[in-house]
């Protein structure tokens, strides 16, 4: 279970990082850093430890000061942090618990100390990864639930408006979807939910794109960087798609297999837009896509 986790460490002395990695290379990734920049470097990266190993006592920005860096940013609040120091003096090491350390080692270490004193955090680590993981993923499909949806929505709103790039939003619903449930009971209903929303994510090219059950039978796709005309092939491709799954639908009002509305909204990062705002227009657009005959796409 240890395998996969990462271990940073930093230390300006080799000599130290040696011996750390000595001591925890067979149960984890060893990553190292020999600086407090460095180190905060390294958080940033596609693969952030899942533990730090501070030493204190550093040229440039110390260790205190790169704990309090770490806990200043939502990108590495949640990972622990351990110091590391020579110093021995009680009101260092509660200076270091103020600043959000989870536990103090003072040298020289010993193996067993050092492999007992990871291992806590490190599991706690996994445990909360594995419950914000849970937290965000929609239990009957398996893709991003709404809180998810919610989330990303306003981080690539910000990132549109740091950018000045453009935002599409696609919003859909299953056509007659209550019908569905009710001709052929709740479990094919559910079957139906994980289907289309296989399809959905087979649709999408890029790592950014992004799908999201929003309720019942609502699903929304946030496409970043995509114009009025890139989103409307998107939304297309996706009702083509579940089209194309030819799943029977016998009491659909609009055709004999399940079939999707969708409606599109475009926003340019310069226009200051709120993710309500945008929700709103695409859903302006969705019930133009229902109220011109459903199993269609709509820009508004
Ligand atoms: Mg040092």
């Amino acid at each position: 279970m240890n395998e996969s986790s990462r271990i940073l460490i930093v230390d300006d002395e080799r000599h130290n990082i040696k011996v750390l990695t000595e001591h925890l290379r067979e149960e984890y990734k060893i990553m190292a850093a020999k600086t407090g920049e460095q180190a905060l470097n390294a958080v940033q990266g596609p693969k952030p430890p899942d533990l730090i190993l501070l030493d204190i006592m550093m040229p440039g920005i110390n260790g205190h000061e790169v704990c309090r860096k770490l806990k200043a940013d939502n990108h590495s609040m949640h990972i622990p942090v351990i110091f590391v120091s020579a110093l021995d003096a009680s009101d260092d090491e509660s200076h270091g618990f103020e600043l959000g350390a989870v536990d103090y080692i003072t040298k020289p270490f010993t193996p067993a100390i050092v492999k007992a004193r990871v291992r806590t955090p490190i599991q706690l680590k996994q445990k909360s990864d594995l419950l914000e993981r849970m937290a965000s993923i929609d239990g009957l499909t398996e893709i991003p639930n709404r809180r998810n949806f919610d989330g990303m929505l306003e981080r690539e709103l910000r990132r549109a408006a740091r950018n000045g790039s453009l935002l599409s939003l696609i919003v859909m619903d299953i056509d007659f979807f209550k019908k569905y449930n009710d001709y052929y009971g709740h479990a094919e209903g559910d079957d139906c939910l994980r289907r289309v929303a296989k399809a959905l994510t087979g649709c999408m090219r890029r790592a950014s794109d992004f799908a999201a059950r929003y309720g019942g039978e609502e699903f929304a796709v946030i496409l970043p960087e995509t114009d009025r005309h890139g989103a409307m092939i998107v939304a297309e491709k996706m009702r083509l798609g579940v089209v194309q799954l030819n799943i029977g639908h016998a009491a659909s009002d609009v055709a004999d297999h399940v079939s999707l509305s969708l409606g599109v909204a475009t926003v340019s990062g310069h226009q200051d837009s709120s993710p309500v705002d945008l929700v709103r227009a695409a859903d302006a657009s969705l019930y133009k896509a229902k109220e011109t005959g459903r199993n269609r796409v709509f820009f508004g």
